[in-house]
């Protein structure tokens, strides 16, 4: 441990600090190259008052700072504990304020100034200061001026003991020295002449990562420096020792620990001389600053990242003084954004507001002015916009940021710029398309606003009436029209409960209708009577949901309607009866969904019921006779097909086994687009006409079969005598042929004689036989050539005797008929008797003409005409009429039979009177089946 005082120790350090400071500054400077000149002293100035600081703060003695006027700029833990203040506290303060007695305190003010002007560099003065509880403390003060580079008074250090804790001068000065050694946090180190370290500190030890007992003795150069400058330093250390070289005050290098960690260390040193002034070693204080070396080269690498970001980002930054006059960094988006240089935003840092659109300048100025001022409540600038030489502008949005120092002042801005423009665009693209929106909204409202309005008078208007009600009846709206249609007395009233206001016989209706609707939200009607001025009138209430919880309920007169629909549930119910009356049903096929509609007489005719039966195309056709079904299927399919009228009699078999003959008629209907939609028709059961046609027929075959017989009996004399001369013949001829036999002459002529005579009275026998036949109707084709010829064989003797020639006249082409052939034999003989009765009287020639020519394309037409007197013509209109004769003896039947029977046969019968005298029948015959 040197010998050395509290007040020797202090000047060292504060010379050393003084110096460490001054020297850190220029190495800083240098050191920051490129750094404008600006920043070079903020950032070393602080740096170093943190660092005295701390020194200070190290101290185990009460120490402050003061600057010349006395205001306490710092003061250390020990000096804020003694006096009872927090640190911060004192700071700030006059030290006079801290001088409790009034002789004190002009005691220190005279000192004070004399420290100031640099007449005292140094004082001692005991005083009484007073603590924060008020408490009086006796101390010794110790003042020192603090100076600068040109040894100017910068401040004062004032260095406070207790008078009372103080023991003598000497030791507490030894003791405060030790104290500062062991606590201070820099490396104090001694070297003797010969290389050896005699002294270290604990933070020296610290630093070398050694005990002091493995520091002490040991050669300086050879343990604690790295290979490299080992020998440069020693050589220098040799010639400082030898005197050959003054010390270096300040120097920084690479020391190695006792781990082999290599830390830089700023030293300052300062040569120690024995009482010959001898130099006897080095005492020298050191700072670790590998830290702040790896600070700076973070700090440099920061920058140069920053750099490069700001280089790639699509913002524009920039770094400028507080007071914005003067740009240290502009990124180059700036060329872009503004289409100015970097160089010229750091060469004249106003210039870019030149192209600041006029109109956005003086919000721009204005919120830069507040930053200025130090209104940093807002980071964000107004958006401005940018315009370029030739006319077009960018929109950019502006953001900026104080940067502060330890003193909380704002030493930088730093700001961000972006490029809104398609920001700006799109949002007035959005802007525009709001507005059109917001037009259509507003219009919308309006249009909104006068439907409600019509709506409303609608309500108000409507001739039915409305009624808005909640679930349990209550009125909540109502429009007033018709109230009678409801009540049959007692007003309507929002709030009341309807079903209180209801007549009793449609309350309970009402009521359920409601609910029902309330929970299936589905609508219901109610049509109900009531007597309204004396009339019974219908009117009907449509319930509804309408709003949640809310049912609506409009009530309208139906009356007309009604009536109507009773009416035509009568006339219903009287069409049905007639229906049933006369076996009529209609039906309604749907074709384009298939379903088939009967009226209930259908279902009688069918033997069904609606209950059993379902009607339809499938059903239907099983309902059908088997034997008929593929002809109505077929007639079905072609009235389909050809919109033929529909009209078709056939079976069906009821499901007791009956047949019925039913017949039914229908037609096509279309839709307006003339598209086939339905048919439409009816059926009619003809079971019992068809009963009596069978049984006309029959007795028209038994009439027929009768009245063969009896013109049998007329012709009895005529048949009698032609089978007679066939027969005579015969008799003559085999007496003939006997003789010839016997006179040995060939009899063969004879032979064919007698047997074509034996054919001819055959062929009476037989056609007499089917004549006197009873048989039912039977169609056949046959050629009415050959009836025609084998009836007037009947007659020839008739005809003989009566002198009437006969002419058959035929087209050969057509004489094939499809009928019933013996009825119409019966038919000809009749109109040839007729005939031959009427020409009886008359005078000759007579003559009786028959002719067969085609009628059309499927009929045969015989015409069977005379030479009589004719028909009067007061008797033409009862000429087929049964039993209408002019003959005595006569029936009256002969024309109204052959009317019948060529009926039957398809054909027809009609007298056309002659021109001339006689009468003419025409009988026309189909030649073909009807169905073919
Ligand atoms: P009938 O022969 O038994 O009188 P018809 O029915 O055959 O019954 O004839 C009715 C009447 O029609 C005859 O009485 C006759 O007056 C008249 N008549 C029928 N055919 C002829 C005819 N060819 N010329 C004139 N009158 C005729």
């Amino acid at each position: 441990m040197p010998h050395t005082t509290t007040a020797e120790l202090l000047n060292e350090v504060t010379r050393l600090r003084r110096r460490v400071g001054e020297l850190e500054q220029e190495h800083r400077r240098i050191d920051a190259g490129d750094e404008p000149a600006t920043r070079g002293p903020v950032g070393a100035a602080s740096y170093q008052t943190g660092r005295e600081h701390s020194l200070l703060d190290a101290l185990p003695c009460a120490v402050c700072e003061c600057d010349l006027s006395g205001t306490i700029l710092f003061a250390n833990t020990t000096f804020a504990e003694l006096h009872g203040y927090p640190q911060d506290e004192l700071k700030g303060r006059n030290y006079a304020d801290l001088v409790t007695d009034e002789r004190d305190r002009a005691a220190y003010l005279v000192v004070l100034e004399q420290l100031s002007r640099g007449q005292l560099s140094s004082h001692s003065q005991e005083m009484g200061h007073c603590q924060q509880d008020g408490k009086r403390i006796s101390v010794e003060v110790k003042w020192q001026c603090q100076r600068d580079a040109s040894d100017a008074v910068t401040g004062l250090l004032a260095v406070v003991n207790e008078v009372s804790r103080t023991v003598t001068g000497g030791e507490q000065e030894i003791d405060l020295a030790g104290q500062y050694f062991r606590l201070v946090r820099e490396m104090i180190l001694v070297i003797d002449a010969g290389q050896k370290i005699t002294l270290i500190n604990p933070h020296g030890c610290r630093l070398l990562e050694a005990d002091e007992s493995e520091i002490i003795g040991k050669n300086w150069f050879d343990h604690f420096l790295p290979d490299t400058n080992r020998r440069d330093v020693k050589t220098l250390f040799n010639q400082l020792m030898q005197g050959e070289n003054k010390p270096v005050e300040f120097f920084e290098n690479d020391i190695q620990t006792a781990t082999g960690r290599v830390k830089r260390v700023a030293w300052h040193n300062s040569i120690l001389r024995d009482d010959a002034n001898n130099i006897i070693g080095t005492l020298s204080v050191g700072i670790d600053i590998t830290e702040r070396l790896e600070e700076q080269q973070a700090l440099r690498e920061s920058k140069q990242i920053f750099q490069q970001i700001s280089e790639h980002v699509n913002e524009m930054l920039w770094v400028s003084s507080a007071d914005l006059q003067k740009v240290y960094y502009i990124s180059p988006k700036y060329e872009e954004f503004w289409g100015l240089t970097c160089q010229s935003a750091y060469d004249d840092a106003t210039l870019w507001l030149e192209r600041i659109h006029p109109e956005d300048r003086e919000s721009l100025m204005e919120n830069m002015t507040r930053k200025i001022q130090g209104d940093f409540s807002s980071t964000e600038f107004p958006q401005f916009r940018v315009v370029h030489p030739e006319g077009s502008f960018r929109w950019l949005e502006a953001r900026s940021f104080p940067v502060y120092n330890e003193q909380q002042e704002v030493t930088r801005m730093v700001g961000i710029i972006e490029d809104i423009t398609q920001r700006k665009l799109d949002e007035d693209a959005i802007l525009k398309e709001n507005e059109v929106l917001e037009d259509r909204v507003r219009r919308r409202t309006a249009e909104l606003a006068r439907k409600t309005a019509q709506l409303k008078a609608l309500f108000q208007g409507l001739p039915d009436l409305v009624l808005v009600v909640d679930r349990r009846g209550e009125i909540i709206n109502f429009n007033n029209r018709h109230p009678e249609y409801l009540l049959s007395d007692g007003d309507l009233t929002s709030g009341n409960k309807l079903w209180d206001l209801l007549p009793e016989e449609i309350r309970l209706p009402f009521m359920e209708a409601v609910q029902r609707v309330h929970t299936d939200w589905r609508r219901e009607s109610i049509d109900y009577p009531l007597t309204m001025k004396g009339e019974q009138r219908w009117c009907r209430a449509r319930v509804q949901p309408y709003l949640q919880d809310e049912i609506l309920i409009i009530v309208e007169d139906i009356s007309e309607q009604k009536f109507a629909e009773i009416e035509l549930n009568r006339t219903h119910e009287k069409l049905s009866e007639a229906q049933r009356l006369a076996h009529i049903g209609s039906w309604d096929w749907n074709l384009t969904d298939g379903t088939l509609w009967w009226s209930e007489e259908v279902y009688r005719i069918f033997g069904v019921t609606p209950a059993s039966f379902n009607p339809g195309p499938a059903t239907f056709l099983e309902t059908i006779h088997r034997d008929d079904r593929s002809r109505v299927e077929y007639i079905v399919d072609q009235v389909l097909k050809f919109d033929f009228p529909y009209s078709i009699e056939f079976r069906i078999v009821r499901p007791s086994g009956a047949v019925r003959y039913v017949h039914e008629r229908g037609t096509l209907r279309r839709n307006a687009a003339g598209k086939i939609v339905s048919m439409q028709g009816t059926v009619q059961d003809i079971t019992e006409r068809q009963e009596a046609i069978r049984k006309t027929q029959e007795y028209r075959d038994i009439l027929a079969h009768a009245s063969r017989l009896s013109v049998m009996g007329e012709l009895t004399a005529g048949i009698s005598h032609e089978l007679n001369q066939p027969l005579t013949a015969i008799a003559n001829y085999s007496s003939a042929m006997k003789t010839r036999i016997e006179q040995g002459q060939d009899v063969s002529d004879l032979v064919r004689r007698i047997e074509a005579l034996s054919h001819r009275s055959g062929d009476i026998v037989r056609r007499l036989r089917l004549m006197s036949e009873k048989r039912p109707q039977e169609l056949i084709r046959f050629n009415i050539l050959d009836s025609i010829r084998s009836t007037l064989q009947l007659i020839e003797y008739e005809l003989r005797q009566k002198q009437i020639n006969v002419q058959l006249v035929s087209d050969s082409r057509m004489s094939v008929v499809y009928a019933d052939r013996v009825q119409i034999e019966q038919v000809l003989s009749n109109l040839f008797l007729n005939a031959m009765d009427a020409m009886s009287e008359s005078p000759l020639s007579r003559m009786l003409t028959i002719k067969v020519a085609p009628a059309g394309e499927f009929m045969v037409r015989v015409t069977v005409s005379d030479t009589g007197p004719g028909v009067p013509d007061d008797f033409v209109g009862q000429l087929f009429t049964p039993f209408t004769t002019t003959k005595e003896g006569g029936l009256g039947i002969g024309l109204s039979l052959s009317r019948s029977l060529v009926e039957a046969s398809g054909g027809k019968i009609s007298f056309s009177p002659k021109s001339d005298s006689g009468a003419s029948f025409d009988v026309f015959l189909p030649c073909r089946k009807m169905d073919e």
